[in-house]
């Protein structure tokens, strides 16, 4: 049975993307560490600055360089997060979400921009789980393993909602089963979800699946 519900943030919930200067970002970034970095990650529709930001958060992660590598890129999430507008069906599939005992947010962002978006958006949630030194971050299974931890409940009894290719691998990875939300993309990389839906709405209607049991992980 489902018992605790998963939430990516940024462009699951919230537009956070499209108000943060990722490029401005990457610029200062690369200008601190003096060189490029790489890490294996899935392919994803963020455009090239935002998933080389991340990408290079990833690669970084366990550093000692990560702390300031995240703080060069949060101020520019800093100052989208106030402008961040709700995802289209918020409202509904909050209220679905709400159904359950328990929900948790698993984002990229970091804590602080999460911090505002959270505020802002009026999202209901019993634990965070932001960007963090402490955990290797999304697409790997770490900041998955900790919401379940916070919310006390094992894989089998999560569901995880996201965007991106990148929530799809860390929830599998994870043993969470996956809703992949496209925002209507003409292509996805999404292969190991339980449901692929367009918008929140279609998300709202597989949640309600899920708990009514008509469909099952
Ligand atoms: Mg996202």
């Amino acid at each position: 049975m489902i018992r605790g519900i998963l939430l990516d943030l940024d462009k699951t919930l919230v537009n956070v993307l499209d108000y943060v200067d990722y490029c401005s970002a990457l610029r200062a970034l690369f200008k601190h560490l003096g060189r490029e970095v790489n890490a294996d990650v899935p392919e994803t529709y963020w455009g090239v600055c935002a998933s080389k930001a991340m990408e290079t958060l990833v690669a970084l992660s366990g550093s000692v360089e990560w702390d300031t590598a995240s703080n060069i890129i949060e101020e520019y999430e800093i100052k989208g997060a106030g402008a961040s507008t709700p995802m289209h069906g918020l409202g509904r599939f909050m209220d679905e979400v709400g159904k359950f005992d328990k929900k948790a947010i698993v984002t990229l962002l970091g804590p602080k921009a999460t911090k505002i978006v959270i505020q802002i958006h009026k999202i209901n949630v019993d634990a965070v789980v932001s960007r963090s030194r402490d955990f290797k971050p999304k697409p790997y299974p770490d900041q998955v393993l900790q919401a379940l931890k916070l919310l006390d409940i094992r894989p089998s009894e999560a569901v995880m909602v996201g965007d991106s290719e990148w929530d799809e691998k860390a929830a599998v990875s994870a043993g969470v089963c996956f809703i992949g939300v496209t925002n209507r993309r003409p292509v996805h990389h999404f292969k190991s979800s339980i449901a692929v839906v367009e918008d929140l709405h279609g998300a709202c209607e597989v949640l309600r699946a899920l708990r009514k049991n008509s469909l099952v992980c």
